[in-house]
């Protein structure tokens, strides 16, 4: 008997015993690609020698040091290779264990800045339906995923729910994505309008959307109008890249490509790749100059913070994405698998959209590809989807179930950033294999 608790608790799971490059093999041999970085983590795949060695190198030399008394080199070199690559003003990094843990710990910020700038009534969090943040209370609280936050209703804070960038869904027709976009951003100006501006903290958002409906994209200018709308109402605007950042969608942080700088950004997955956990929430100056000039002090904090050996695994990370320009790749790679993709499932009677950016992609099945009609709940079709494509030795991210009282089967691709050309048809072949096999 295992006595790991598993998340699933009756699946029998293989067992993972190596990686090589893109692939994983289990104890029977097998070999399967890592078409989804598990969950968008190991973008430099499962062998990775540069930081492996800078891991080892790391704990002969000092495994660990508590940051209550010490800071430590790899700690400081990593937040000063995040915050030369940031966008415009995120120069303080706060390191952490994970995405839940980088949410938390932005969450706390946000209240303490108001607190520590005289404005206390600011405590709503504004957030977006089909959302997801993180599992611990408060970032489970910050999400909008109802089926992750039922059983744990009574323990949430209150937050308040916008809609989210859903163009396949929402859409209207005749709408265009930048009308769409003006939409979204005057609804979260309502919202705020309606809350009273006084007492609203921040509004939330991933800037490309994952673990709830698969890379959903904002629509253009749609990120630019948000920014304008807090800005003018005083209210913090964070971004949550723990899955979309770190070169996933072909920019280092996915806001380059809107354009805007948020005033408070989390990161983590790819920061560590899967080779250490950590994560990092990122703040403007005027944040971290307010509790600096303040009390003087960050109230919160974990055991964990600023791991030494943790940060040596994110600094090479880093360098291999520079040395070896890996978000290039992930940018001619993403064009590449979207095209293989388009060109596989354009037509499918059950592929209802296709969309996404760099390699973080998102296939959407629907029963009816006319009237967009999900396929019923109880199939669980990317449930079905995740096994197929294991037999057929892919992994691909399934999302399912009924989300916000809308039903729908995604499947998220993510594949490591060291993928070559001839990835992009072992990925589409299993995949096709999967889908004949589950839906034909
Ligand atoms: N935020 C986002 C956008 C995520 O996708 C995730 C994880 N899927 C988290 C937060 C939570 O990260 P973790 O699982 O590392 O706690």
């Amino acid at each position: 008997m295992s006595h790991v608790f598993p998340r699933h608790t009756r699946a029998t799971l293989p067992r993972a015993v190596a990686g090589d490059g893109c692939h994983l093999i289990d104890s029977d041999g097998k070999r399967y690609f890592d078409g989804s970085c598990g969950a968008a983590v190991s973008c430099l795949g499962h062998s990775d020698a540069g930081v492996r060695d800078a891991v080892k190198t790391q704990i002969d030399q000092l495994a660990f040091a508590h940051t209550g008394f010490f800071t430590s080199d790899p700690a400081e070199e990593l937040a000063d290779m995040l915050s030369a690559r940031a966008p415009q003003g995120l120069n303080r990094v706060y390191f952490v264990s994970g995405g839940s843990e980088a949410v938390e710990a932005a969450l706390k910020l946000a209240r303490q800045y108001y607190v520590e700038k005289g404005e206390p009534d600011r405590r709503h969090i504004i957030t977006r339906r089909q959302s997801y943040h993180g599992n611990t209370l408060g970032a489970l609280a910050a999400g909008g995923n109802e089926w992750r936050r039922a059983p744990f209703a009574p323990l949430l804070i209150d937050t308040h729910l916008v809609s989210p960038c859903y163009d396949y869904r929402d859409r209207a027709a005749g709408e265009s994505p930048e009308e769409y976009g003006a939409r979204l951003a005057a609804e979260l100006d309502a919202r705020i309008e309606m809350l009273g501006p006084q007492n609203v903290m921040c509004f939330i958002a991933e800037t490309v959307g994952g673990a709830t409906a698969g890379a959903l994209t904002p629509p253009p200018g749609y990120f630019r109008r948000v920014r304008e709308v807090c800005d003018r109402h005083g209210v913090l605007l964070i971004l949550d890249e723990v899955m979309c950042g770190m070169g996933r969608t072909g920019s280092l942080f996915a806001c380059e490509q809107e354009g805007i700088s948020p005033d408070i950004v989390t990161i983590a997955k790819g920061l560590g790749a899967g080779y250490q956990p950590i994560g990092a929430m990122m703040c403007q100056d005027r944040i971290y100059d307010a509790i600096r000039d303040g009390s003087g002090f960050f109230q919160h904090g974990h055991t964990y913070l600023g791991h030494a050996t943790a940060a040596a695994a994110g600094v090479a990370v880093l360098k291999a994405f520079d040395d070896r320009d890996l978000i290039a790749n992930v940018r001619d790679k993403g064009a590449k698998l979207r095209a293989a993709l388009d060109a596989e499932f354009g037509q499918h009677p059950h592929v209802g959209d296709i969309r996404g950016r760099g390699l973080f992609l998102g296939v959407e099945f629907v029963a009816d590809r006319a009237t967009k009609a999900p396929f019923d709940a109880s199939r669980s079709v990317a449930g079905q989807l995740k096994a197929a494509a294991m037999a057929e030795g892919l992994i691909c991210y399934p999302m399912s179930g009924t989300i916000d009282g809308r039903q729908g089967d995604h499947v998220l691709l993510a594949p490591p950033f060291i993928m070559e050309d001839a990835h992009v048809d072992e990925i589409v072949t299993k995949l096709s294999r999967a889908v004949k096999t589950v839906i034909g």
